[in-house]
């Protein structure tokens, strides 16, 4: 275990204890103290396992990597959603025919079946940091994207590149991109994992061009449910996450890092209700057993309704912040950090 003696995000010493967490996901044995930096109001587990130490607490099971690579998201080929995309979302080739009445007349559908849609950008180069097993990545490659991974685990790293994703081994300041090369980079449920968030945005910053833009997906710890559930909130997630951020913090953080944040929109699942209930539930019965909550039909139903309007109040469980570059500030690569494990790729190759 490593004792953090400086805040990540402000720098700041002085610590107040919030609450012991522990693995509710696979059950792993241990107990880790959350504790709130009195400063910049950022949570973190404090002492935590060191980056050699983590990787028992995931598994070969952990549902990220070992998710199986599905057929490739074949709905998103449709004639009527490749329309969509290339009238409102900028994607080649663009649709030319009737553009005016076409829009107005898919305007509805759009909102029904394709509101969550990253615009194409630029050369259309995407990386997708702790990407998985790729199945996000072939289905952008499908939609006419250059797609790139980067993953921790050697397994997910496999299974993406026989999708045909480009794909790196470690963390992104192991892989000496060039400077400016990303139209796109997104951090989906990956920024709370790893050990020097600061670190990492900043190296986004450098790879990211210009104009580019980052989402990044976290858990927000303001979140009404974790209010109500507290040491049960699903998203704790310890000692996996190793930080929980709040809005606020996330701002100061984009802030720090080079960004700026365009938008911060709520999109929650339904596990915040079912599998918080689950947690509790576990806890007073002392053991991980069957699930009356996490796969009950009226549970699911209850937490679509509950995700919802927590999404339309601002206090839901998970937030994406869409970032953009500020360009006047420039931040030094970190090529020396390149690891042997590392798939080899060299600089002159990009
Ligand atoms: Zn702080």
């Amino acid at each position: 275990m490593e004792t953090v003696e400086h805040c990540e995000v402000c720098g700041g010493t002085d610590f107040s204890s919030l609450m012991k967490a522990r693995d509710r996901l696979h059950g792993i044995e241990g107990e880790f103290q959350l504790v709130k930096c009195r400063n910049c109001g950022l949570v973190f587990i404090n002492p935590r396992p060191d980056q050699e130490e983590i990787k028992r607490f995931y598994p070969s099971e952990y549902g990220p990597h070992a998710e199986r690579p599905g057929p490739s998201h074949a709905h998103r080929q449709s004639p009527l959603r490749r329309r969509i995309y290339s009238l409102f979302y900028e994607y080649p080739p663009r649709d030319q025919r009737n553009p005016v009445v076409f829009r107005v007349l898919l305007l509805p559908v759009k909102w029904v079946i394709a509101r969550n849609v990253i615009p194409f950008r630029g050369t259309g180069k995407i990386l997708d940091i702790g990407s998985g097993s790729g199945s996000f990545l072939a289905s952008m490659k499908e939609l006419g994207w250059d797609p790139y991974g980067i993953d921790i685990s050697p397994e997910a790293v496999e299974r993406a590149q026989s999708l045909g994703v480009t794909m790196f081994h470690g963390e992104v300041q192991d892989v000496p991109f060039p400077e400016g090369f990303f139209d796109v980079i997104t951090l989906r449920a990956v920024l709370e994992h790893v050990h020097h968030p600061v670190e990492t945005l900043c190296e986004v910053h450098r790879i990211l061009k210009d104009r580019g833009v980052v989402y990044v997906v976290v858990p927000n710890i303001a979140s009404l449910n974790f209010r109500i559930f507290g040491r049960f909130w699903y998203a704790l997630e310890a000692p996996r996450h190793l930080y929980a951020f709040s809005p606020d913090v996330m701002r100061f953080l984009a802030k720090k890092t080079g960004f700026e944040v365009l938008s911060a929109r709520f999109r929650s699942s339904t596990l915040g209700l079912r599998a918080s209930l689950q947690y509790w539930y576990d806890d007073r019965r002392g053991f991980r057993g069957e699930s009356p909550f996490k796969s009950s039909t009226v549970v699911r139903s209850a937490g679509k309704i509950w995700r919802t309007a927590m999404d339309v109040l601002r206090m839901g469980d998970t937030v994406e912040y869409t970032l953009t570059k500020d360009t006047s500030i420039r931040f030094e690569g970190s090529p020396g950090r390149v690891k042997d494990s590392v798939t080899s790729r060299s600089r002159a190759n990009f």
